[in-house]
């Protein structure tokens, strides 16, 4: 067992966030840019034996949770195999999934463990699901989220909010958990990320949102831990809960525990953070690369990777130096 990864504010970091390809099925408005999207060619990506070998390297550093994203993840041809080998390590494993391929996978994840997703879905009405995601799977995303309960998945919801496109519906997302204990959806804010036209007055914030619920629903806050990123409520007599992932009003680093991989194998130590390190090509020429990481850690900033507030006049230079949302793995 190597030594934990802990940064300088004395995080340590145990939840790792693998995005195994940059290509998706829908081409949501908030994530992936209209122009100017330059998909990683094949050979770029990290093979399933690679993303083992590199899951196995953070479970030696003391990682306890691994989740699977990218893009979408099941677009992948060998994601069953990834499952698998990963179901096989003495961490928890989960997935974020836009949904329209679990009916094909849900066999695979139960069989590796899985037992909880998060799903992305911003909207109950077709026309607008078309418009968000440009694409024709409403139907199919609302029958996955079915099975995926019937089933006995835990399911998490994840909607983001903007103003003028979906945040008249969110208290019809709050009324789906009523019913139903394994229904949890969570609100998060619009974010920045290069190219996605994101501007603050297209946020729905944190207090906006809570403010929303309670012209509707009595509820109560829920203790958390300090790592979460959600704030977590529920309705007074509810069977789900609904949470806030408020990151550029509330944020939540001080407990931030997140690694992130890139699908091309770069390392991340924030969402924001600009700075990235190629642990996939030291991986093939035999080097340890336990030192790169330990290194890219003892550099994370506190707070939304060293960048000015979002709210600040130079924060859009910034972000738009990132990768996009779907290049990086949500
Ligand atoms: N394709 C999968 C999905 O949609 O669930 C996984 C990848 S997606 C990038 C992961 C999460 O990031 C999704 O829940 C999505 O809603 C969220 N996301 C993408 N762009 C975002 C943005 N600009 N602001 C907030 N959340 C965003
Ligand atoms: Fe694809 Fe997920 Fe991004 Fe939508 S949010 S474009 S489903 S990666």
């Amino acid at each position: 067992m190597s030594l934990p990864i802990v940064d300088t504010f004395g995080r340590k970091h145990t939840y790792l966030r693998i995005s195994l390809t940059d290509k998706c099925n829908l081409r949501c408005t908030y994530c992936m840019p209209k122009e100017d999207m330059q998909f990683m060619p094949s050979k770029w990506l990290m093979q399933a034996d690679e993303i083992k070998a590199l899951a196995e390297i953070f479970v030696g550093m003391g990682v306890d949770k691994i989740r699977l994203t990218g893009g979408e993840p099941l677009i992948r041809k060998d994601v069953g195999q990834i499952v698998s080998d990963l179901g096989k390590l003495p961490t928890s494993l989960t997935l974020t999934t836009n949904a329209v391929f679990i009916d094909q996978f849900i066999g695979n994840l139960r069989d590796a463990g899985v037992n909880s997703l998060n799903v992305s879905l911003d909207t109950l009405r077709e026309d607008r699901f078309i418009a968000v995601t440009k694409r024709d799977h409403f139907t199919k995303t609302l029958h996955n989220i079915r099975l995926l309960l019937a089933e006995g998945f835990v399911v998490k919801i994840n909607m983001v909010v903007m103003k003028g496109i979906n945040e008249d519906e969110v208290n019809d997302f709050v009324r789906m958990t009523l019913e139903q204990p394994n229904l949890h959806v969570r609100f998060i804010e619009f974010m920045p990320f290069k190219g996605n036209q994101w501007d603050m007055s297209k946020i729905v914030s944190y207090n906006d949102l809570l403010s929303e619920i309670n012209n509707e629903f009595d509820f109560q806050q829920l203790t958390g831990e300090l790592q979460d990123t959600a704030h977590r409520f529920q309705v007074t007599g509810g069977a789900g809960t609904f949470g806030i992932i408020g990151t550029v009003t509330h944020p939540f680093c001080s407990g931030c525990n997140r690694i992130r991989l890139t699908a091309d194998g770069k390392l991340k130590n924030c969402l924001f953070d600009t700075s990235e390190v190629d642990l996939l090509t030291p991986l093939r020429a035999g080097q340890d690369v336990r030192t790169l990481i330990y290194a890219h850690f003892h550099k994370k900033h506190f707070a939304h990777g060293g960048h000015a507030d979002f709210t600040e006049k130079h924060a859009k230079s910034d972000y738009e130096q990132n990768r996009n949302m779907i290049a990086i793995g949500g």
